[in-house]
């Protein structure tokens, strides 16, 4: 608590000197400026000294990327909100910048043997991991949530390019079936996954019922806090085992441009796995780049209504499920506009952009 509480003091006192020197000499303050005058604040604040500097280091550098990002949404005419002063309830971490160093664990980085990290000022915290690390380490972060301390690694990981692959994908993103590849596979998110969701959903219903300000109510917003993390934690770690899956497997991967408006308007509103999308296409492209496999997007258009055989238009309802076209096609629809999708990312990376049938 105390680090906690002495790193917010450092960030609003940073803040404050920012706003001040601009609003009284129009000057702006710089981060280097600021990491300079720490060591003032230790010889008048002594119980500083019993922070690593790194950890003070590092809670400016937060301010900095705060101030940047407020500037560069100004700057592209954005709606910005000016750096906040962070209250108790607002300030919930602090980081080691730096916890290996040439193959050695530095500070107070290295995990013990039973899954917890001894913290200096904290004291033992349970190490949260999703998922067996990969690459080096690189930050620590010590994060309060819900009263319980958790320690949070960040790994760096290598490039690692795999052998060049010539096989290409079309991934359709759904709903009930997360994806559906060209060549026919359907990945749909694991049924815990859906358990807890649909638990989460009956956290919140209950959660509307009850009494503003009632004991009930406190203890539900708890839970639903703490069913919230776990069903983000476990869709994240789907979207990393599919995405895996699909760059292992695959030299060229398609998809639908998701910041197209048309898909926006007719499916984005439409379920609780959209937001998903977004960040499982973010995962699978960095995974891509680091194996040296591509990621292409395409633009969305009428992808569900061609007939990958023939390139005839099929209209369907968003109800029919099979793809029956008069040219003999008979296909599950979501694999059909798979297809499609990666028809039209071939064109695009490769053809002329003309043609529309899927190769054979
Ligand atoms: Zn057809």
């Amino acid at each position: 608590m105390r680090i906690l509480n002495l790193t917010r003091e450092l960030y609003n006192a940073a803040l404050q000197e920012r706003r001040e020197a601009w609003k009284k000499a129009g000057k702006s303050v710089t981060l280097y400026g600021q990491m300079r005058l720490l060591g003032e604040v230790k010889a008048v604040r002594p119980e500083y000294q019993g922070v690593y500097a790194q950890v003070l280091q590092e809670t400016l550098k937060r301010l900095d990327r705060a101030f940047q990002g407020f500037f560069s949404r100004v700057k592209r005419g954005e709606k910005a909100g000016y750096p906040r002063f962070r209250g108790r309830g607002r300030w919930d971490s602090f980081t080691f910048p730096q916890v290996w160093r040439e193959g050695n664990w530095v500070g107070p980085g290295k995990p013990l043997d039973n899954g917890k990290v001894k913290v200096p000022g904290v004291g033992h915290v349970r190490i949260k991991q999703h998922r067996p690390p990969e690459g080096t380490p690189k930050t620590l972060t010590l994060k309060r949530s819900a009263g319980c301390w958790y320690a949070v690694y960040v790994c760096e990981v290598e490039a690692r390019p795999l052998p060049p692959s010539e096989a290409a994908a079309g991934l359709d993103l759904g709903l009930s079936r997360f994806v559906a590849t060209s060549d026919g596979e359907l990945v749909s998110p694991p049924r815990a996954y859906r358990k807890a969701e649909a638990r989460l959903a009956r956290t919140q219903r209950a959660l509307s019922r009850k009494k503003r300000g009632s004991n009930r109510r406190r203890e539900l917003k708890r839970q639903l806090a703490r069913q919230h993390r776990k069903v983000a934690n476990q869709r994240k770690d789907f979207h990393h085992k599919t995405a895996r899956g699909l760059v292992n497997t695959y030299g060229i991967i398609v998809h639908e441009d998701l910041n197209t408006a048309g898909l926006a308007r007719t499916r984005l509103s439409k379920g609780v796995l959209d937001a998903g999308w977004s960040s499982f296409i973010s995962i699978l492209s960095a995974k891509a780049a680091s194996a040296g496999r591509r990621v292409v997007a395409v633009k969305p258009h009428y992808t569900s209504q061609i007939c990958p055989e023939c390139g005839g238009i099929q209209k369907k309802e968003l109800s029919e499920r099979v793809h029956a076209c008069e040219c003999g096609c008979v296909l599950d629809r979501d694999v059909a506009a798979a297809k499609v999708i990666l028809a039209l990312g071939l064109d695009g990376a490769l053809g002329d952009g003309q043609r529309v049938a899927a190769p054979a």
